[in-house]
């Protein structure tokens, strides 16, 4: 792989560290060309450290160790994305990353419609709100939403009109997300129940 190690006059080139599995992006630091041979061949992230002005393997003290997974550089050679498994937070403070309180993981699409059912679930009196109105109901109406759902899904898989199977498979999973959330649960809690089992 070519890095532009010499783009910059100090022989660094930005290392973007990011969660190989939840794509969370942990922190930031700075690799020359040693730091990155180090990194490969320990298979531990392993920066150039400007405060210490030497070598710093992330967890050296802590224990914390970044697990190298993959490398990327990108389009002009001069930034990497290294993808890692944490072990331990990854910021000094006690955080998963540098930018946030907790590694929130993220589902993308899904976890922004889940913070949507969650301000819902906040502002139950919007009466314009079809999830408020659900949240208002209580939790055996909103059961009974996701039963009446799941039966629907069934019912279209049986036939082969894509459609409605696609458009009854969305309604199962967004009536799920708010009995999860009326449950005071979110996915991120039934996938580390799933990430249990493996
Ligand atoms: P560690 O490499 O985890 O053993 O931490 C050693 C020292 O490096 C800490 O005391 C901090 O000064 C610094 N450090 C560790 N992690 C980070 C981070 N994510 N961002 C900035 N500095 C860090
Ligand atoms: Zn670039
Ligand atoms: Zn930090
Ligand atoms: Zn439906």
């Amino acid at each position: 792989m070519k890095i532009d190690f010499n783009k910059y006059s100090d022989g660094l080139v930005p290392a973007i560290i990011q969660d190989a599995k939840t794509k969370n992006i942990l922190m930031l630091g700075f690799m020359n060309h040693e730091s990155y041979i180090k990194t490969i061949e320990t298979k531990k992230v392993t920066f150039f450290s400007r405060s210490k002005n030497r070598l710093w393997t992330k967890g050296e003290e802590s224990g914390n160790i970044l697990n190298l997974i993959d490398i990327k550089v990108d389009c002009d050679q001069d930034t990497l994305l290294v993808l890692v498994d944490p072990v331990g937070p990854t910021c000094h403070k006690g955080t998963d990353t540098c930018w946030a309180e907790d590694n929130t993981p993220s589902f993308g699409f899904l976890s922004q419609l889940e913070t949507v059912i969650q301000n819902r679930k906040n502002n139950m009196k919007n009466e314009k709100s079809y999830v408020a109105s659900l949240f208002r109901k209580g939790i055996n109406k909103i059961a009974q939403k996701v039963g009446e759902e799941a039966v629907e899904v069934v019912i279209e898989a049986k036939d082969d009109n894509e459609e409605l199977f696609l458009n009854e498979s969305a309604d199962l999973l967004f009536h799920y997300l708010i009995l999860l959330q009326a449950k005071g649960y979110s996915l991120s809690d039934v996938v580390k129940t799933l990430e249990s089992r493996v």
